[in-house]
This record gives structure tokens, C-alpha cells and sequence, in this order.
């Protein structure tokens, strides 16, 4: 079993020279094969907490930790977080003309195991992941994420999921833009991907939708760069329900 934990973490973004604190000690603890949803309102800084866990430079960790096993995450580059077994779907959100879906892929596995996969399973592995997310096979041989739509980034992020098969998987916004169908499709390949190797997932989320197909264990409430609330799956329902209303400040 592995832990990945975040402590008393603090971040502060740089804009116009001024640098403003946005994650004002976050606390947070996920084991293997759990589900946390991280709900809030919109620039309460849930992508800052997964662009922190992902060691993007703009954002700067000021105090707090992140572990994984132990392992200080904050001192590894990114590479390394990946290959520690942590999966950011925004570390590679360019377009890498040139490099098509699969040859992308196969390198991605190389790096994270430290050896080339067997060229005969690995070719059954993405067929079989395609065909579970209803991708076409042309969609292979073509650039990442060169002319992608919105539902074709989602889907090539979980058929990464279900091949790299890592430790820890931060989703940020999955479900922005799916139809039904797509964001069953894209669902179900999480749990799949959790399912198969026993992942720890942490779902960032505004709206409460993707739960219905990705249940978590814990929901834990973004308000203002710091956990307002935490729950279980019934504090999704009542979000759904209420909205965020009642923990943002009273209109006057
Ligand atoms: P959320 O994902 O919950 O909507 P974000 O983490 O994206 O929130 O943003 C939190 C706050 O930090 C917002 O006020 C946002 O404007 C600010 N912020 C985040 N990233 C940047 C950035 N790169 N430059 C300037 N401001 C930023
Ligand atoms: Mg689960
Ligand atoms: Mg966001």
C-alpha cells in the first residue's frame, strides 16, 4: 500500500511581480485504491493544489510537504514524480507535433518502468485500452494533442491512466466538457484503471456529475485555498443539493 500526503501546504503564485498566497495550508491524506474528490467554488485553488502536486514552476510551495512513502515529492523534478508513480494529466497538456499517440505512449511506459514493454503484449495493451474508451485506432498515429478536441484530450489522459498504470492519479476537471456518453466512457476507464492496480485517485471536480459514475470515499470542500468542509459521498449529495452558498461570504 502506498500513501501519498500533503501537509500544511502552502502556495503562493507570482503575477506582476507580486506574489499572492493562493493554498493557505491544505492538509490532505490518500492511500491507495481510495477516491477524494476535491469540490469548490471556481479560484478557490483547486488546480493550484494539482499544479503543486505536479511541480509546475509558476506555483511556489512557501511551507508544508508533500510525501509519497516518505519520499519527499516537492524535491523530485517532474519527471521523477512520474516515475515515482504519480500521474498529473496537465504535465503534458502541449501539443508535441510529430509525435504521434502511440510512439508518445511507448516512450511515456519506457520512462516510468525503466524498460521498453514487450512489443507483443504492449501492442494488445493500447488496442485493448483503445477499444475500452471507444477510441478509433487511427487516432494513434496521430500528433498528441495536435488538433484534439476537448473529449479526445479526456480520453487520450485515461488511456494513459489505464497503460502507465500509476500509483497515484490527480484528475483535474475531467469532466469539463464530456457529453453523457463520453463521460461515462471516460468514467469507467478510471475505475477501471483504480481496479486494476489498486490506484489512489483524486478527483477535482466543480460540479457534482462525474460523481454519480467515479464514486469517492472522502469529498473534501475547497473554499478560499484552505478545506472548509470534509465528508463522505453524502457531502456530494449535498452539495448537489445546496451548492456552495453556504460557505461563501453572505451577500449584503
Ligand atoms: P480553481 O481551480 O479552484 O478554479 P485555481 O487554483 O485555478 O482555482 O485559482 C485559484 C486562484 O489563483 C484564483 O484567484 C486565480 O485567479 C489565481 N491563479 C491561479 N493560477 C494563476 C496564475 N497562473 N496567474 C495568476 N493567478 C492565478
Ligand atoms: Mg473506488
Ligand atoms: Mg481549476
Amino acid at each position: 500500500m502506498s500513501t501519498l500526503e500533503i501537509r500544511d501546504l502552502h502556495v503562493a503564485i507570482t503575477a506582476d511581480d507580486v506574489q499572492k498566497e493562493i493554498l493557505r495550508g491544505v492538509t490532505l491524506t490518500i492511500n491507495s485504491g481510495e477516491t477524494h474528490a476535491i469540490m469548490g467554488p471556481n479560484g478557490s485553488g483547486k488546480s493550484t493544489l494539482a499544479y503543486s502536486i505536479a511541480g509546475h514552476p509558476k506555483y511556489t510551495v512557501t511551507s508544508g510537504t508533500i510525501t509519497l512513502d516518505g519520499e519527499d515529492v516537492l524535491a523530485m523534478s517532474v519527471d521523477e514524480r512520474a516515475r515515482a508513480g504519480l500521474f498529473l494529466a496537465m504535465q503534458y497538456p502541449v501539443e508535441v507535433p510529430g509525435v504521434t499517440v502511440s510512439n508518445f505512449l511507448r516512450t511515456a511506459k519506457t520512462a516510468i518502468d525503466g524498460e521498453a514493454p514487450k512489443l507483443r503484449t504492449w501492442v494488445k495493451d493500447v488496442k485493448e485500452a483503445m477499444g475500452n474508451l471507444r477510441m478509433d485506432p487511427v487516432f494513434a498515429e496521430r500528433g498528441v494533442n495536435e488538433g484534439f478536441s476537448g473529449g479526445e484530450k479526456k480520453r487520450h489522459e485515461i488511456l494513459q491512466l489505464e497503460l502507465l498504470k500509476p500509483r497515484f492519479a490527480v484528475l483535474d476537471e475531467t469532466d469539463s466538457g464530456l457529453d453523457v456518453d463520453a463521460l461515462r466512457i471516460v468514467s469507467e476507464g478510471v475505475n477501471r484503471a483504480q481496479e486494476a492496480s489498486d490506484m489512489g485517485v483524486l478527483l477535482i471536480t466543480h460540479y457534482t456529475r462525474i460523481l454519480r459514475y467515479i464514486k469517492p470515499d472522502f469529498v473534501h470542500v475547497f473554499v478560499d485555498g484552505v478545506i472548509a468542509e470534509e465528508g463522505g459521498p453524502e457531502l456530494a449529495d449535498r452539495l448537489e443539493d445546496e451548492g456552495y452558498d453556504r460557505f461563501l461570504p453572505a451577500a449584503v
